[in-house]
């Protein structure tokens, strides 16, 4: 649901303040301690982020996809690692059960997903399936009322926190491929289900990757999302929307890093003036903007379209790959107007660097948008 101008403008507002006053300063110790403090995240909670895309009716803000976008573009400008921490609520983990889910597993867990008491994680990759996703192996064997889940999913985002997994899961093993998938709600203390040790990775310190196994996990068939067999449906459908989530993440990192290089080209001088009198650093300011300029406009272009009810595989798929590429060009510039102050750790540039590193391999690769926009360009003829 869109909100009213006003109301847009206070939630965006409430943002950009909490981003500047109280994440922004905190980038570096999350950073080194590899850890969102607490009284953090419960801010957050407060705040509503946990519930943006959460109907109203079960507690959370119901915004529309470009309503999210803008408010993604003002948690862009501080780590990315914040956005984490909230993002499989708002995104990837709740929208299956928004989307396909029943009205008795919505009134069970949505009001919880709202407020961050539950947290929810989006379990779709394996060892052996990345991003051929729809060749996942982990079972989910019909027995009863139940399904008997056995395998293991790599790479779960939030998943050391998660009290609750959407997973998609092999139900009819006779069916290869996206036939044979189903997606169930998994709660994280049921018998046989381990989580892993954190992964350490290049960037984003304070967000958390694990596998999470499942050793003869039976799950209730309440719980299965939509009709059996449409698991991979679900999965894609929640990676449209996911697609557009990130793309205005990248965009407000960009926004971000061309603010921090403007403000040091002013400030840093060499040959007895400021570099940004330099029109070759003028230059990559210059491209750094026209880019973020044209994938702030692909964003909300793309989202104004899934909000009119429009099939986005290929605008989210594109708009995904141009705001990841983009914040991948403008974080290598950003580095590059700093000079060796974007090498070393002080100025937090080299960071960014690294946190912006994931954005062209998660929710599907650059390769992957390319094979998906390829694809549903030629089904349209053009
Ligand atoms: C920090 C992080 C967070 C993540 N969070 C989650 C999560 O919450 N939930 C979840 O389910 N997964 C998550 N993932 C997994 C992520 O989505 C996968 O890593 C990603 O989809 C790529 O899969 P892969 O790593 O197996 O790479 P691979 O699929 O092995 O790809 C390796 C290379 O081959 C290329 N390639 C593969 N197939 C093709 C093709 N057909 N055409 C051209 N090139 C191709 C790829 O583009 C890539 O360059 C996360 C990963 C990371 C690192």
């Amino acid at each position: 649901m869109a909100l009213d101008a006003e109301t847009r403008q206070q939630l965006i507002e409430t943002v950009r303040r909490f981003v500047a006053e109280r994440l922004r300063p905190l980038e570096a110790k999350v950073s080194e301690e590899d850890r969102i403090p607490d009284e953090v995240l419960e801010e957050m909670k407060a705040l509503g982020l946990f519930g943006l895309s959460i109907p109203i009716e079960y507690g959370g803000l119901d915004l529309s996809m470009e309503d999210e976008c803008l408010v993604m573009m003002e948690m862009g400008r501080t780590s990315p690692a914040f956005r984490s921490a909230f993002g499989t609520n708002v995104g990837i983990g709740s929208q299956g059960l928004v989307m396909f889910g029943d009205e008795d597993q919505k009134a069970r867990y949505l009001p919880k997903i709202a407020t961050g008491e539950t947290i929810i994680s989006f379990a779709l990759t394996e060892p052996e399936a990345g991003s051929d996703s729809a060749a996942v192996q982990t079972r989910a064997i019909r027995d009863g009322d139940h399904y008997v889940l056995n395998g293991t999913k790599r790479y779960i985002t939030n998943a050391h926190r998660a009290n609750l997994f959407t997973v998609m899961a092999r139900s009819d093993p006779d069916k290869a491929g996206a036939a044979g998938v189903s997606a169930f709600l998994v709660e994280r203390d049921l018998p046989g289900l381990s989580i892993g040790k954190p992964e350490k990775k290049m960037g984003q310190q304070g967000a958390h990757i694990c596998d999470v196994i499942f050793d003869n996990v039976r799950v209730s068939a309440a719980n299965r999302i939509g009709r059996e067999g449409e698991g991979f449906k679900v999965a894609m459908q929640v990676l449209d929307r996911g697609r557009l989530h990130i793309a205005a993440i990248c965009v407000g990192v960009a926004e971000r890093l061309i603010a921090d290089s403007v403000a040091y080209a002013r400030e840093r001088k060499q040959f007895g003036q400021p570099i940004a009198g330099f029109q070759l650093v003028q230059g990559m300011i210059a491209d750094s903007k026209t880019e973020a300029l044209a994938a702030r406009a692909l964003t909300l272009e793309s989202a104004r379209q899934r909000d009119a009810g429009e099939n986005v595989t290929l605008e989210a798929a594109a708009t995904k790959y141009f705001a990841s590429e983009m914040v991948g060009r403008v974080a290598d510039r950003a580095v590059q107007i700093f000079g060796g102050a974007g090498y070393v750790a002080d100025h937090g540039i080299e960071r960014f660097y690294r946190d912006v590193r994931i954005f062209r391999i998660y929710e599907g690769t650059s390769q992957i948008q390319q094979v998906v926009i390829a694809r549903e360009t030629m089904k349209r003829g053009g």
